[in-house]
């Protein structure tokens, strides 16, 4: 019996806008792509940054250190986009998804002094002001 490998796909129920859409599709196309074509591929268990982070987390798309999470500099401006989502200046849903998607990887992802899940979690359903 072949074994059938699973790929876990975000949440269809949490609201997303179009160029979102179009960056998990982009994302999960070419993953779900090499999980047919590489049918004796197994996931590593024991996944690595390289794997865990293929590109840097501040969703510029730009090429980094496989051994690193953000390209040089590119933590400075992360730390400071959840310095605002904390004061509540910045919607922690314009936080880019490689980054939001590592947090939920790996809920003790530090960027600087934030813990990146906590500060998504926290900044829970940011009130808009209306009128
Ligand atoms: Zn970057």
């Amino acid at each position: 019996m072949p074994t059938v490998p699973i790929l876990a796909l975000p949440s269809p129920l949490a609201p997303r806008s179009i160029p979102e859409v179009r960056q998990l599709a982009r994302h999960y196309a070419s993953r779900i792509a090499n999980m047919l074509t590489n049918e004796d591929e197994q996931p590593n268990p024991q996944a690595t940054k390289e794997t865990l982070y293929p590109q840097c987390l501040c969703g510029c798309g730009e090429d980094k250190n496989p051994k690193s999470r953000f390209k040089q500099g590119h933590d400075m401006k992360v730390n400071a986009w959840l310095n605002n989502v904390k004061a509540g200046t910045m919607d922690a849903a314009s936080l880019p998804l490689p980054l939001v998607e590592a947090a939920r990887n790996n809920p003790t992802l530090k960027v600087h002094d934030h813990v990146v899940l906590e500060v998504i979690q926290r900044s829970g359903n940011v009130a808009s002001h209306a009128g």
